[in-house]
């Protein structure tokens, strides 16, 4: 089994192997969700967007969504509700398989175009055809675009390269960037709280010189990710603006505890 810590995701087989994917039978019947979340948070709002009754989290709000694939009839709602887009639709009842995913970028792909399918890293899987693009209303901002692919490959596609993306914008780039003297002060970097590179910029200008410091100072790093997206980027915006490297900037603190538990644990 491949470091969920390092790597952040179950791939295919891992999710088989736990008994978290639709069995093969269901999935050449049609449409079906395929719920990919792996991490005990306090977090249900899966169970309650389906009308059919098809997912269950249960009493204990940090128990993993279970689906029953019997009840599920690949409606897609799941998909708009879910914080953590961890929920897909694949359906493999004809020649090309089809896979349903939530897409927040925008420009949105139009109907008919060929975008490059991607897998759970965001590596290149193969060339699709986009054949819906559902962005009600009711969606709440969370688009869901389906596209055609190989069956093959259906099980590993789960979404599209962003479209206008140019070599600058990667995320990995913007990675290994030292120097942000010229990145753009609106660019956010914590996505949960909001922050930007000139909140960032400003509270270090403030006197800053930590990213717990900087923490305190913008909410970087307190959201609902506590920090897994941002802390590094904030460290090279720290060593850019202070003239250090990020490697020796002390990494922000972990506080206990590091994962949701009952409060019953408390009186032990
Ligand atoms: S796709 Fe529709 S029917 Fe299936 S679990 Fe999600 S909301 Fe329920
Ligand atoms: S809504 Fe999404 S993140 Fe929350 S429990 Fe359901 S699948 Fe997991």
């Amino acid at each position: 089994m491949s470091d969920i810590t390092k790597v952040g995701f179950l791939n295919s087989a891992e999710l088989k192997e736990a008994g978290r994917y639709p069995s093969e039978e269901r999935l050449k019947k049609g449409p079906v969700a395929v719920i990919e979340c792996c991490q005990n948070i306090p977090c249900n709002p899966c169970e309650t967007a389906c009308k059919f009754g098809a997912i269950t989290v249960g009493d204990l709000i940090t128990n993993l969504p279970v689906l029953d694939e019997s009840k599920c009839v690949g409606c897609g709602v799941c998909l708009t509700k879910c914080p953590g887009l961890a929920i897909f639709v694949v359906d493999k009842s004809k020649d090309m398989a089809t896979v349903s995913f939530p897409f927040e970028y925008l420009p949105l792909p139009e109907k008919g175009d060929i975008v490059k399918a991607v897998d759970r890293a965001g590596q290149y899987v193969c060339d699709a055809k986009v054949v819906r693009i559902n962005n009600a209303k009711a969606n709440d901002c969370t688009p869901i675009v389906t596209i055609e692919v190989p069956k093959e490959v259906s099980d590993d596609v789960r979404s599209m390269r962003r479209l206008n993306l140019t070599d600058e914008d990667t995320r990995a780039k913007l990675l290994e960037r030292d120097d942000w003297t010229n990145v753009p002060d609106d660019l956010i970097v914590c996505r949960c709280e909001e922050v930007t590179v000139g909140d960032i910029k400003k509270a270090i200008a403030e006197g800053a010189k930590t990213v717990e410091g900087i923490k305190k100072r913008t909410r970087a790093g307190m959201g609902l990710c506590q920090g897994r997206t941002c802390s590094k980027l904030v460290s090279r915006i720290l060593g850019s603006e202070l003239g250090i490297k990020p490697n020796e900037i002390e990494p922000d603190r972990v506080r206990m505890p590091i994962k949701p538990v009952a409060f019953g644990v408390y009186k032990e």
